[in-house]
């Protein structure tokens, strides 16, 4: 059977529950899961080591030179069964995942020439379709023609408290309170920047998570996809 490979678009707030759901949905329909998240975090880890970022100013001008030497990959890891982000060759899956990172990844995401690399990338990437790809601006600009869009949201303390949960497993102690301020200003930062800001695509489809479980709202993800299908065969 041919059938076409669609592109879906999951976008939403931070931890919304986009990459888990992503990532399940991607598996289950045997497409490529792509974390623009990752990508924007290992730019920050780069602007990082480079110097060039701290929690309240970015040297945008400075950044933009450098970007030249920041080589980004996503290497298939059969042990843990996910694509991992390598930064000039190494694998920064783990380092990208802390506050130190989270608190600063606003600001490096906000910088245009970050964004413009990053985006051409991605679409390189999509150019064949059968990708799952999540991120904040996936439906509007990256893939403006993904057959599938999914704009994924929930309160911001129970988002805190996802995160808090996660960070919690991964040995990272972190107060609650600290994770929802983090969340709180990435969403305002996210939203109001004036290069390709957190919004909702039009023709995107809601989901409002504060009260649904992972298997309810996958359920909902895959009819979705599964339908368009069928529509589009
Ligand atoms: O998805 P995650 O929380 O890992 O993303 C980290 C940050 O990367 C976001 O807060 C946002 O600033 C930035 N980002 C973005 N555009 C995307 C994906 C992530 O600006 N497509």
């Amino acid at each position: 059977m041919n059938r076409k490979r669609l592109n879906v678009a999951v976008d939403g707030h931070s931890s919304s529950g986009k990459s888990t759901l992503a990532q399940q949905v991607a598996r289950a329909m045997h497409y490529m899961y792509i974390d623009t998240g990752a990508m924007y975090r290992a730019a920050t880890l780069f602007a990082m080591k480079e110097r060039l970022v701290t929690t309240t100013e970015v040297k945008t001008e400075a950044l933009e030179k450098a970007l030249d030497r920041m080589y980004l990959q996503f290497r298939f890891n059969p042990a843990s069964g996910v694509s991992e982000i390598h930064l000039n060759g190494t694998n920064v899956e783990r380092e990208i995942r802390t506050m130190e990172v989270a608190k600063r990844v606003s600001l490096v995401a906000a910088v245009p020439a970050v964004r413009k690399k990053l985006v051409t990338l991605q679409q390189r990437m999509a150019e064949d379709g059968g990708v799952v790809m999540d991120g904040r601006d996936i439906g509007t600009v990256v893939m403006p023609d993904a057959e599938v869009k999914f704009f994924l949201t929930a309160s911001p303390e129970v988002r805190a408290q996802r995160r808090l949960e996660e960070l919690v497993a991964s040995g990272k102690e972190t107060k609650y309170e600290e994770v929802l301020e983090n969340l709180l200003l990435r969403d305002r930062i996210d939203s109001t920047r004036a290069t390709s800001p957190l919004r909702q695509a039009d023709d995107a489809v809601v989901l409002d998570n504060s009260e649904l479980t992972l298997d309810e709202q996958f359920d909902f993800m895959l009819t979705t996809i599964r339908k368009r299908l069928e529509e589009l065969a």
